[in-house]
């Protein structure tokens, strides 16, 4: 198949772990080299960020990234994006109607946005129907309910983005929490499915090196620096548990930048206000970001690994952490409900809840063997439920169904 992914302001190309750059980006780089390995063809438009890229750059086998010119070629907020989605479908629709790819699949509702539009003109161009999948990867709704007036999305978002989800062919929900609220939406069941995301389980593996630490219990999180991905609460665990007499420390993975230029995001700031009024400025190490490459170590190095978000549309980190054989504390939300399977591969905590972090923690502190189990099991589950390999098999059907169903269309001349 010749398949179009769109992804906006996700690009393969990026740098992991800033603002704007987290789980989107692995997800839409390593589908895409999934499905070229499986001898596809995939086209990845995002956004042109950067003048000096070319017109095409191979990405991986199979894969091209293609830079579309929509708005300045420098980064942009993807929050202020939607004015320069018109610009952005005018390419897709030219270089489509072109040359058709076979299949279309939005991800984030913006792209979505961007292809349906593309691809109505090409229909409208060439006859036939180019069918588009959707994957959101986060629902504004769900933003909305979560951040209140903290939400920066275009307002716009709360009416189109279910009309993305209403006029797609298809939408991939990730996990079983969102296409609940996609039924809510109004999109029927026949045509919702959900393919998780993935993890590299040849990358994240349980033996191979591992970062320096010390002697002290390591808790790790890893994530970008927002106030939804509750590392403040992390923290907090962290103070009840030292209070407790545990010798522990907390290693923070992410942010904008490395461990000495940190403070351009804010919630660094807020969270070094949390660290010094726990006390715990010499247990709390705020690594800044690393390297997708480094992360492995990182994980070995935890004995636990601690997910805390207030929400998560998905959340690689667990998986991450599952494939490298490490327990995790996961709160009960979006896709981690699905990935972390209670007292099997970690323990699941309330959401905003430091006291039953430290609670799980000093459970699993309690017995090095269960934190083995839940550690060999979550490599496990990794292993057999959430290659990429398994999930672009899981997304080529996805694609298959579709053009099916659209060769059903054009026979019965259904619309
Ligand atoms: N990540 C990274 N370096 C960092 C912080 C994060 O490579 O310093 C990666 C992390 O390994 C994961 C992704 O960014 O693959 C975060 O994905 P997730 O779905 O957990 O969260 P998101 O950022 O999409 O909300």
């Amino acid at each position: 198949m010749r398949i179009a992914l769109v992804s906006e302001h996700a690009s393969p190309l990026a740098t992991l772990g800033g603002v704007d750059a987290g789980g989107q980006n692995v997800h839409v780089a390593a589908l895409a080299t999934a499905l070229g390995a499986r001898g596809h063809v995939v086209d990845v438009y995002t956004r042109r960020d950067d003048p000096d890229l070319p017109d095409r750059v191979p990405f991986a086998p199979n894969v091209t990234v293609v830079p579309v010119p929509a708005g300045p070629a420098a980064p942009v907020p993807k929050d202020e994006l939607l004015p320069l989605m018109g610009e952005f479908a005018d390419f897709l629709a030219a270089t489509w109607t072109a040359d058709r790819p076979d299949v279309v699949h939005g991800h984030f509702w913006m792209s979505g946005l961007a292809a349906l539009d593309a691809a109505e003109r090409v229909d409208l161009a060439l006859g036939g129907h180019l069918p588009v999948a959707q994957t959101f990867h986060a629902l504004g709704v769900v933003k909305r309910r979560q951040q209140g007036t903290k939400d920066t999305s275009p307002a716009e978002r709360a009416f189109l983005e279910p009309g993305v989800a209403r006029r797609a062919d298809l939408v991939v929900a990730t996990c079983s929490d969102e296409a609940f609220e996609l039924k809510a939406f109004g999109v029927p069941s026949s045509r919702i499915a959900v393919v998780p995301c993935g993890v590299d389980t040849a990358h994240f593996t349980p033996t191979g090196p591992v970062a320096p630490r010390t002697d002290r219990v390591r808790l790790l999180t890893v994530s970008r620096l927002v106030p939804r991905k509750g590392v403040g609460n992390a923290i907090e665990a962290l103070g009840l548990l030292v209070r407790a007499g545990v010798d522990a420390e907390l290693v923070v993975v992410g942010g904008a930048g490395d461990a000495d230029h940190l403070e351009t995001e804010p919630e660094t700031e807020r969270l070094r206000r949390v660290i010094e009024a726990e006390g715990l400025q010499d247990r709390v190490v705020l690594a800044g970001r690393k390297g997708h490459d480094e992360l492995p170590a990182w994980y070995r190095s935890a004995d636990v690994v601690v997910c805390a978000p207030w929400y998560e549309p998905f959340g690689i980190v667990p998986l991450e952490a599952m494939a490298c054989g490490r327990p995790v504390i996961a709160t009960g939300v979006g896709g981690l409900i699905d990935t972390v399977v209670e007292d099997v591969t970690g323990l699941h905590v309330p959401a905003r809840d430091p006291e039953a972090i430290a609670e799980a923690v000093t459970t699993m502190l309690a017995d090095p063997e269960l934190r083995r189990r839940y550690g060999d099991a979550g490599r496990a589950r990794a292993t057999s439920r959430y290659t990429w390999r398994r999930i672009a098999a899981d997304t080529t059907r996805v694609y298959e169904r579709l053009a099916a169903r659209n060769q059903v269309r054009l026979m019965t001349g259904e619309r």
